[in-house]
């Protein structure tokens, strides 16, 4: 049994080099793409898949470049603060004075810690309470948790440099923040919108799937000026698509009930649902509605 579990580790421990050298403080293995350029002073420091652990950086990051400095939304895994820094600077002198976490993730909270302390952190009231439970923010770390929350609705800066941060309700977790940047008629949407497949709902941090079709679905009606959209994991894209996953969500929640009423088994359920699902949206991967479906039953029962 023993041997079995040395033999495993030395196989894992690839996967695991990003986590590993990040623990020791070296820079990380997997290299982060360029900037992208969504809008003028927008830009998208791009996402991996977590599929493949040894590639995976964390989640999309916006670079709003306002008058006073450089605002950036979501900070990847751990260790990268230094690259996303350098990347920064191939666009601008502007100091970063700002970083909005849109939820509480490692892949997107992780590098909060290369920025200088003095920079503001803004994030949802319960995402800083999820914040607080990680060994990731604790001890001198704290310094690097939101510095600032907000209940419903957060503004920041005015004119063509403003923010505007949005909570409509559970979803991906308790406290995902939509992002808009209304003069450049964008929105980022975190994890809510992270990729075309089921949710992660992390109930662990009061995520929930039954709540995510609603929750779109009052994003959906509140954000309406907006041309493109800056999804959690996948590249940047448009209102359109951002609404069809409020519809995937809401049909995926309802078959599941479906079939949970029915008395049918999670497998059964999330085999039906993967069925209907991919053949009604063109594009969609169904790798993750099984455990959708899981959490789906676990919330229900
Ligand atoms: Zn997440």
């Amino acid at each position: 049994m023993r041997r079995v579990v040395v033999l495993g580790s030395v196989l894992v421990i690839g996967f695991l080099g990003v986590a590993f050298e990040a623990a020791q403080g070296q820079a990380p293995r997997a290299t982060l793409p360029d900037l992208v350029k969504v809008k003028d002073n927008l830009y998208v420091i791009g996402a991996s898949s977590p599929a493949d652990r040894s590639m995976f950086t964390g989640g999309n990051t916006g670079v709003f470049i306002t008058t006073g400095g450089v605002v950036v939304v979501d900070t990847k895994l751990a260790g990268y603060g230094p690259t996303i820094l350098e990347k920064i600077r191939k666009v601008t002198d502007k100091p970063v004075i700002t970083i909005v976490n849109t939820h509480t993730h490692g892949d997107h909270t992780g590098s909060n810690e290369g920025f200088s302390a003095t920079v503001d952190i803004v994030a949802h009231e319960n995402t800083k309470a999820n914040m607080l439970k990680m060994d990731a923010f604790k001890g001198d770390k704290a310094q690097f948790l939101p510095k600032r929350t907000y209940k419903d609705k957060m503004s920041l800066f005015s004119g063509k440099d403003r923010v505007d941060l949005y909570y409509f309700g559970a979803g991906h977790t308790s406290g995902d923040s939509f992002v808009v940047y209304p003069s450049l008629r964008v929105l980022q949407t975190g994890d809510m919108f992270a990729w075309k497949d089921a949710p992660l709902c992390d109930r662990a941090n009061g995520g929930s799937c039954v709540e995510f079709p609603k929750t779109l679905a009052k994003a959906v009606a509140a954000i309406k000026d907006v041309d493109t959209v800056i999804p959690g994991h996948s590249p940047v894209t448009t209102p359109k698509d951002f609404e069809e996953y409020q519809r995937f969500n809401a049909d995926l929640v309802a078959s599941v009930q479906g079939a949970m009423k029915a008395g049918k088994s999670v497998d059964d359920a999330a085999s039906a649902a993967s069925a209907t699902l991919v053949r009604k949206y063109q594009g969609y991967s169904s790798d993750r509605v099984k455990a959708a479906a899981q959490a789906i039953y676990d919330e229900l029962k």
